[in-house]
């Protein structure tokens, strides 16, 4: 029987890049949006750690049958206890620009500005068995953004292992060291190990 795979998110961009990646790692195998599969709507993500958001996401296709598959993300600061956290998309309420001006403010003459962006990947099956994989990068905030590549938080965060910030990054450059390139690598590891 052809197995199916649902990635429960709504970001286009997200669902292109893992379909390529599972379609390579599990050929043979029908990978659906939530609107392919007819779960379309909200997820609510009432977790209060990246692990549980992703699998609340990833238990919604797996009630139905299918392999559910979703990811949860965020920036961690270390001198806001890591803050926001799985609060990052809604931290100002009001979007990108937003978040980072209200991240700059937090850090107002605040000299420790470590922080780490952090990826969780989880799969869940219709028998309930779950898989989970994180990914983590550290990196400094700016005093104030640079580039214009990425999404996010990306202008403020100064990558030393690149040498520069996320949005002065190519894409592949970017993936490369990623949060969420290093939890998918881990997550494609462990998901080849149960599905041989
Ligand atoms: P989600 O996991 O797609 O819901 O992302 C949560 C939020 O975390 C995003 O809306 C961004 O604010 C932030 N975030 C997660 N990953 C990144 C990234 O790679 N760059 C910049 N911001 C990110």
């Amino acid at each position: 029987m052809m197995e199916k795979i649902v990635l429960a998110s709504n970001n286009k961009k997200k669902i292109a890049e893992l379909r390529t990646i599972l379609g390579d790692l599990m050929p043979g195998c029908e990978v659906l949006s939530l609107d392919d599969a007819g779960l379309g709507g909200d997820i609510e993500e009432n977790g209060t750690t990246f692990e549980e958001n992703s699998i609340i996401k990833a238990s919604v296709p797996a009630a139905h049958g299918y392999i559910g598959i979703a990811d949860d993300s965020g920036l961690c600061v270390d001198a806001l206890g890591g803050a926001p956290g799985v609060h990052s998309a809604r931290y100002s309420g009001e979007g990108d620009a937003e978040n980072n001006k209200k991240l700059l403010s937090e850090l107002s003459g605040v000299t420790d500005r470590g922080a780490a962006f952090v990826c969780v990947m989880s799969a869940v099956f219709p028998d309930g068995r779950i898989i989970t994989a994180r990914g983590q990068v550290r990196g400094v905030i700016l005093e104030s953004p640079r580039g214009c590549d990425g999404f996010g938080y990306d202008p403020l965060f100064y990558c030393p292992e690149l040498g520069k910030t996320f949005a002065e990054a190519g894409a592949a450059e970017k993936n490369s060291v990623s949060h969420r390139g290093r939890a998918l690598a881990a997550f494609c590891e462990k998901l080849k190990g149960t599905l041989c």
